[in-house]
């Protein structure tokens, strides 16, 4: 990045429904890579919105007894203010109902109409109600929309077309010649490939006697825009295009920020319509995939809904937006579940973070009576490659930046952090404490550091957890008005530094089995048909102790209808695991079995019972979940692999 400005955008979202998990998580990130250019020193500007017009729109209006206005007023609401909760600063919520959302996309239509680029013609398609599109004869399944499974209806109008085949060549050149115009790679190879085929003149129209709700056309009234030029100039008007600052400003910069659902549109449509109207192209369109919740994506029309914000009240806005941008590889799809958030928010979030700032204000409290002195020179090792974990990380989170690579930020912020709480473990200030007492100051100026430095690093992502942090650690500057540049060195705020311990940042969270959503853990965590899971290598599997175990004992768990506690025999010891396979297993029929356990796997509690352990099982197209068992008995602690 060598600009000083970043501009970025959201896809403005459909008012059919109320926001969804899909929608918070490219919002999510929209936010966080705006902290993060803003943190960087650079100017940003971070648009999203909403798409308002459309027949869907008009129709879920009517059948609310509503004008199509105030039932999108009322929808556009929500996301605006599901987004404020989930502390998302956007700095504008476009949208396409606003008057000069209109005059810009009637002067775009009109200089392209004008240029010869438009023109009127005849369409004839199969067409689809629930999605308001035609579908080629190569798209539909058996005659049916591929997405409602739906029959689909012929239809003949006629219509104006864009003339896009005409940008064919051009716009093959382009991606050839921008190598991250569109990213990652696989999306870029995705849309050279629609690029193969003939490249069809596009329909930009609707007769405004079947679809009222729409922004009529410039040169023929009996007709509104429809789709795509409607929806996607707003990257544009919102700037004010064409003689507006913001535009001036941030249009040569311009990100997109898209699901992979809206490639086309966005990889193809989206640039020839600029190039036609004269506009040069944007820099970068950045895809990401699916999260994926019982095996399907959330799909709006589907009605699939996880509710990320019920998640975001229950743990905290950070603990979601933690556990997305952690564990999706950006580009690639993931698994959305509570349990895994939770499991990351005791894991990630209390122990490693957490603890790690509540020891040291404890000790800063108790053997300094809460007055840390400025971080010196190193004075031992330990000192040094602290110092080093530290110094390192601005480099490598902005390497990791440049590509979206954001659980590869968060992972070497948590390296810092586990060297942190290696520290302490070296260092035993609590021993120091009763020799040198210089030493402990010395020590815990180095842990106040390298925390000042994870809060720094962390409030893209976490921005309230940052702020929490900087204030224990008693500095009275607001974190969104850091910058790198000024705090970003190792030492760069002078000591005594007045620390005050406060309430601990993410309490530990019990999750009975019965609160998760999906059949999920610890029975059947890797539910389903897997979806696009990133490559592992051979020491990824390695670290997994895979093994024989025999069931001794198995109970039902009290008040609980799917888990069972289970005493196995692991070859080494005797231990109890909880599993939610009740419903498809008596507990007698189990007593005997053998069966494969991951037997490393960090304790958890459910319904009270502790889990040392996991057991493996498949979880079939309904649902029903299927113990894996060796093919013959196999001796219990029998390594798989
Ligand atoms: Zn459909």
């Amino acid at each position: 990045m060598t600009t000083d400005r970043f501009y970025v955008t959201t896809p403005i979202y459909y008012v059919n429904a109320p926001p969804h998990s899909g929608h918070a998580y490219t919002t999510i990130v929209a936010d966080a890579v705006s902290r993060y250019h803003r943190l960087a020193g650079r100017q940003v500007y971070f648009l999203t919105g909403t798409d308002e017009h459309g027949d869907k729109i008009a129709r879920a209006a009517a059948a609310a007894g509503e004008t199509p206005q105030a039932y999108a007023d009322r929808i556009s609401d929500l996301f605006r203010q599901a987004w404020q909760r989930l502390d998302l600063g956007f700095d504008q919520f476009i949208r396409t109902t606003e008057p000069r959302h209109a005059r810009v996309v009637q002067a775009i239509l009109q200089k392209i109409y004008d240029a010869g680029d438009i023109y009127f013609g005849e369409y004839g398609g199969y067409y689809c109600v629930g999605c308001e599109r035609f579908y080629t004869e190569k798209e539909m399944v058996d005659g049916k929309c591929p997405d409602h499974q739906t029959p689909l209806e012929f239809v003949k109008e006629q219509n104006y077309f864009f003339r896009m085949g005409k940008y064919q060549d051009w716009l093959i050149r382009h991606i050839q010649e921008h190598p991250d115009f569109i990213r990652p790679e696989r999306y870029r190879n995705e849309a050279l490939g629609f690029l193969r085929d003939p490249l069809e003149d596009l329909c930009i129209s609707r007769p405004r006697a079947r679809l009222a709700w729409g922004i009529p056309l410039p040169f023929d009234d009996r007709y509104v825009t429809y789709v795509w030029f409607d929806a996607l100039i707003n990257y544009v008007s919102a700037l004010g295009y064409p003689d507006g600052e913001l535009y001036r400003t941030f249009w040569p910069v311009a990100q997109h920020l898209i699901g992979k659902d809206i490639l086309k549109p966005h990889g193809i449509y989206w640039p020839t319509m600029l190039h036609a109207a004269g506009i040069p192209p944007y820099q970068h369109l950045n895809v990401h995939g699916y999260w994926l919740v019982d095996e399907a994506k959330m799909s709006k029309s589907r009605g699939r809904t996880l509710k990320p914000l019920d998640l975001a009240e229950k743990y905290g806005p950070d603990a979601l937006r933690y556990f997305v941008l952690r564990e999706m590889v950006f580009g690639l799809d993931a698994n959305f579940s509570e349990v895994a958030l939770v499991g990351r928010l005791n894991a990630n979030l209390a122990n490693d973070l957490g603890n790690l700032l509540q020891r040291t204000l404890t000790m800063a409290e108790r053997f300094l009576g809460g007055s840390v002195p400025s971080v010196g020179d190193p004075a031992s090792d330990g000192d040094r490659a602290l110092r080093q974990a530290a110094e390192g990380l601005g480099p490598r989170i902005a390497e990791a930046m440049e590509t979206f690579a954001f659980h590869r930020a968060l992972e070497a912020i948590w390296e810092l952090l586990g060297a942190g709480n290696r520290y302490i473990d070296e260092q035993r200030p609590w021993e120091l404490a009763r020799q040198d007492r210089s030493a402990v100051g010395r020590v815990l100026a180095h842990l106040w550091e390298a925390l000042r430095l994870v809060g720094l690093h962390v409030s893209p992502f976490m921005p309230a957890t940052a702020d929490r942090i900087w204030r224990q650690l008693g500095i009275a500057m607001p974190i969104s008005e850091a910058r790198l540049a000024a705090q970003g060195r190792w030492g760069a705020a002078a000591g005594p530094h007045t620390a005050a311990k406060g309430d601990p940042l993410f309490p530990r969270v019990d999750l009975t089995l019965e609160e998760a959503p999906t059949p999920s853990a610890p029975a059947a965590a890797a539910a389903g048909p897997a979806g696009e899971v990133p490559e592992a290598t051979l020491d990824d599997f390695r670290r997994l102790d895979l093994r024989v175990a025999k069931v001794l004992e198995a109970r039902a768990v009290p008040s609980s209808k799917k888990l069972v506690q289970l005493t196995i025999d692991t070859g080494t010891d005797r231990r109890t695991i909880v599993a939610g396979i009740l419903l498809e297993y008596q507990p007698a029929e189990l007593v005997g079995k053998h069966i494969v356990v991951v037997a490393n796997l960090k304790p958890s509690k459910l319904m009270g019972v502790e889990s040392r352990g996991m057991l493996l099982a498949a979880t079939d197209s309904d649902g029903r979940v299927i113990l894996v068992t060796p093919e013959r008995p196999a001796a219990p602690g029998a390594r798989v692999k």
